[in-house]
């Protein structure tokens, strides 16, 4: 497994992790995951899913780098502590490692809420501090909010359905060394199946997988994940899902490859 630093952090973490927004599989799928490879578990308090990842982890903790979010609903400076007190407590650890807002609030300023992510960084409850679906200003403001410590990711929807990140947010968080962490890579499974509402790139994907020797899923992860700053989260509920999507790491597609889908996912 291909590893990739987060943020200005120094610390690794694999290129593909593991998403459990809807994952109904068991917590056996998510430890397989972890000893392959896949040591990223990424949850949300919002998902109902903290608790399962908190069985999944049990005993291992130390291998996996833990991600959790908070919903706007708790951004105010007691309830975003709060909120922090109920996911460690249902993940069943005492640190999360990267703590993320999951889309940014219209109501409470993120001055306020950067605060108390700093308090619960001095505390030790949160090693990192994130952000999801925050656009290039958001996530300047965001910035700009804390006075001890970074931002070290953005998470937000990244994969061959859909790269108008490309534009502006990736370019600006490279500049600025922060972690794009992909979700729905696979296009909440569109890109594991030949054929995708895009024709050309449903054939373009097909012809190279056949070329690669991998399957869509893995094309398709292998394409996001060429550039540095990025790292995928797709969601599998079975181990061989989790297995397969583990092996779209640790190679490279050829040139022509690349540029084949490159021009047709295009627009
Ligand atoms: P996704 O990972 O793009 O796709 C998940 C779908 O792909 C599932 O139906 C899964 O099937 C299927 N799949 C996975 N690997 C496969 C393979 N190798 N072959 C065939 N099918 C495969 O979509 P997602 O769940 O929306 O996104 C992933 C994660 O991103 C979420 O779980 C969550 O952690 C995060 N997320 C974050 C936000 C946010 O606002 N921050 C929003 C959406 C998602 P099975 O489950 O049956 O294996």
């Amino acid at each position: 497994m291909q590893l990739k630093t987060l943020g200005r952090t120094g610390v690794k973490v694999p290129e593909i992790g593991l998403g459990t927004w809807e994952f109904t599989g068991k917590p056996e799928t998510l430890r397989r995951g972890v000893e392959i490879g896949a040591s990223f578990i990424d949850t949300a308090e919002i998902y109902g899913t903290e608790d399962v990842v908190g069985k999944a982890i049990s005993g291992i903790r130390q291998k996996v780098f833990l991600a959790t979010k908070a919903s706007p609903n708790h951004f105010k400076y007691d309830d975003l502590l709060m909120a922090a007190e109920n996911s460690l407590r249902r993940l069943g650890t005492s640190t999360i490692d990267l703590y993320q807002l999951h889309w940014p609030s219209n109501d409470v300023p993120i001055r306020e809420t950067m605060r108390a992510m700093e308090k619960l960084v001095k505390e030790g409850k949160i090693a990192h501090i994130g952000i999801s679906n925050f656009s290039v200003q958001q996530t300047k403001e965001a910035q700009e909010a804390l006075s001890r410590y970074e931002v070290v990711s953005n998470q937000v929807e990244y994969h061959l359905l859909d790269r108008s990140i490309e534009s502006e947010l990736i370019p600006f968080c490279e500049r600025e060394s922060i972690t794009i962490v992909a979700y729905s890579p696979l296009a909440r499974g569109s890109l594991a199946h030949p054929s995708i509402r895009n024709k050309r790139l449903s054939s373009v994907l097909e012809s190279v997988r056949r070329t690669e020797g991998k399957t869509t899923a893995q094309v398709s992860l292998n394409w996001i994940n060429s550039r540095e700053n990025v790292v995928a989260i797709p969601k599998a509920n079975s181990p061989e899902h989790v297995r397969e999507d583990c092996e779209a790491s640790g190679w490279h597609l050829s040139q022509k490859s690349f540029e084949l889908i490159d021009e047709a996912s295009k627009g």
